[in-house]
């Protein structure tokens, strides 16, 4: 193999013709000048429908290659621009990169197989590219791969989602396939209008396909869904159901810990800052334990038991000794999530024995969850009954939000749903040039 063909085999291109290897000194990289194949040329950037050449363009330029070794690598070529009938005058385009793209294909396989798969500063630190280039990345990778699949095949039972992507109110309303566990579609947004789109996309046969739908209690999404979906059984997010339990202990604990609080400092210090001097305005012991007990209890009572650490696991106890109310409103909240892991014929017979408990249990914050729940008595026994109520779903709703935290930074929304496409989407990123024998050991 002449060496131009092995370069062309490292760099992982095709119709595409190594004309010279050299290495810059200035840059300290090796540079790889190239030209399309013939076949591959006067294509437009955009269609690449064949095209009457217009000019040279702007001259020689350079994409960044994957690297050799501890080398980086850059391809240069001309681009020569096109006249296109549709897309007028454009950049022609380039077998080895992306429309518009200064990243090879390879490279780009190999950024959003990383970024799905590894944390953000190894994936920086191993491409030595910005996170906000990983985002335009992972964007250009999936409007490829979206084209490839039917992603709306087969949906049956779908869950209906809103997540909140950056502080400043900023949602995203997903779509789950509930018999797959994929995420099937995202957008910018949460209303009604945001919806439709996913419908529209969907198109009259499938929407009638539908069979259940889940949901938090958005009217919104109800008023599509029964616009769009009639026939289709609504169910609770069982998610969201427990979500709310969770708020509400969360509020009692705060509750508490103010009144805790108060109690361990009976009047306020005046004067210099400091430790106070003995004997003046010291808090008795008892009181102030116990204000650190409720203080630091927030995850002990937030996660479920089995997670809980041996340290959470004593929190919880002493809550049980110090606070009865606080440790009512966790067990409120266990035994109600417990009800979506139940046959439907129990969990029918427990839910009604939650709701009665729950409305004497005389925590305000649980008396009136108690009332939502009454609300959505159908749709949470819908979702136990058709079985939308796994752990498979909270799974799926979970990495999602896990995966907003890790695109913070991105430049725009659209990358969020690439990645999280990517992520979840049922058609994850490949590594280039893997269909090659490889050589093992
Ligand atoms: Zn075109």
């Amino acid at each position: 193999m002449r060496n131009n063909r092995i370069w062309a085999r490292i760099l992982g291109v095709e119709k595409t013709v190594v004309e010279a290897v050299e290495f810059d000194d200035v840059e300290g990289c090796v540079v790889v000048s190239v030209r399309p194949m013939s076949r591959a040329r006067s294509r437009c950037g955009m269609c690449q429908r064949r095209c009457p050449g217009y000019d040279n363009g702007p001259g020689r330029r350079r994409w960044r290659a994957l690297d050799a070794g501890l080398t980086s690598v850059f391809i240069e070529a001309r681009t020569p621009r096109v006249s296109c009938g549709e897309h007028g005058v454009v950049v022609a385009a380039v077998p080895w990169a992306r429309h518009g793209a200064g990243h090879t294909k390879a490279f780009d396989e190999t950024v959003a197989w990383l970024a799905t798969r590894c944390s953000k500063s190894a994936v920086c630190e191993l491409t030595q590219i910005a996170w906000r280039t990983v985002g335009s990345i992972v964007d250009r990778v999936w409007a490829d791969t979206c084209e490839t699949f039917d992603r709306f095949d087969g949906l049956r039972r779908i869950g209906i989602d809103e997540i909140s992507y950056k502080k400043s109110h900023k949602y995203l309303t997903v779509v789950v396939d509930h018999d797959s566990g994929r995420l099937v579609w995202a957008a910018e947004g949460r209303n009604a209008a945001t919806l439709r789109l996913f419908f529209d996309l969907l198109g009259e046969q499938r929407c009638a396909a539908i069979t259940h739908v889940s949901a938090d209690a958005a009217a919104w999404i109800a008023k599509v869904v029964t616009e769009r979906c009639p026939e289709a059984i609504r169910c609770a997010d069982p998610f969201h159901v427990v979500a709310w339990a969770t708020a509400a202990v969360d509020k009692v604990r705060r509750g508490a810990w103010n009144r805790a609080r108060v109690k361990a400092t009976p009047r306020k210090r005046f004067g210099k800052r400091g430790r106070p001097r003995a004997g003046t305005g010291n808090t008795p012991d008892a009181d102030r334990e116990q204000a650190t007990v409720v203080k630091k209890s927030r995850w002990a009572l937030l996660k479920n038991p089995e997670n809980l650490t041996e340290k959470q696991a004593v929190t919880l106890r002493l809550i049980e000794l110090e606070d009865p109310a606080l440790h009512r409103a966790y067990l409120l909240k266990e035994s109600l999530r417990l009800i979506f892991r139940m046959k439907h014929d129990d969990a029918v017979v427990e839910l009604a024995r939650w709701i009665g408990w729950a409305r004497r249990c005389r925590i305000p914050e649980f008396v009136e969850l108690q009332r939502s729940i009454v609300t959505h008595q159908d749709s949470i026994l819908a979702a136990i009954e058709h079985g939308l109520s796994n752990g498979r779903i909270e799974s799926a709703n979970t990495k999602i939000r896990l995966i907003t935290r890790v695109a913070f930074g991105f430049r725009s929304p659209d990358a969020l749903i690439a990645l999280a496409m990517l992520s979840l989407g049922g058609r994850p990123p490949r590594l280039p040039g893997r269909n090659h024998p490889q050589i093992r050991q």
